[in-house]
């Protein structure tokens, strides 16, 4: 990776500097370092699988776990509501869900995952995650 002296704009070769001018601290060149007061960084130990595993997948799909959500669920979902009698904004409220949640599911953009899939199961009295076929 190539360093830029944030003070000369000249690319950095070796360790670079870190100092301080007028309470900012720039990234610079051993030759302006002597600009400003050296400054040492408290070395942070993260390493990176730490902010990977802090991204968890959205787009869970059932490819390896023994149920799999039924193909129409949106249009289960959205006739079991409407039997219900009630709208996609008050089925959100119930279930604490917002309504642009609700919207994509019925139009069958968004799948819901394992917990979504059980609370609309249980409020709406339908089922969308189904035995998985194909399997002896
Ligand atoms: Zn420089």
């Amino acid at each position: 990776m190539v360093e830029r002296c944030e003070i000369c704009g000249n690319t950095i070769r070796g360790p670079t500097d870190t100092i301080e001018v007028d309470g900012g601290l720039f990234k610079v060149c051993s030759t302006c370092s002597k600009l400003g007061k050296s400054v040492k960084l408290p070395q942070k130990n993260q390493s990176p699988r730490h902010f990977i595993s802090k991204s968890k997948p959205i787009n869970r799909t059932y490819e390896d776990s023994d149920v799999e959500l039924r193909i129409d669920f949106n249009k289960t979902i959205k006739s079991a509501r409407e039997k219900k009698g009630i709208s996609q904004d008050e089925m959100g409220k119930r279930i604490n869900e917002k309504i642009s949640v609700i919207r994509h599911l019925e139009t069958g953009t968004l799948k819901p995952n394992d917990m979504l899939s059980r609370k609309l199961e249980r409020f709406l009295k339908i089922q969308l995650l189904l035995p998985e076929e194909g399997e002896e």
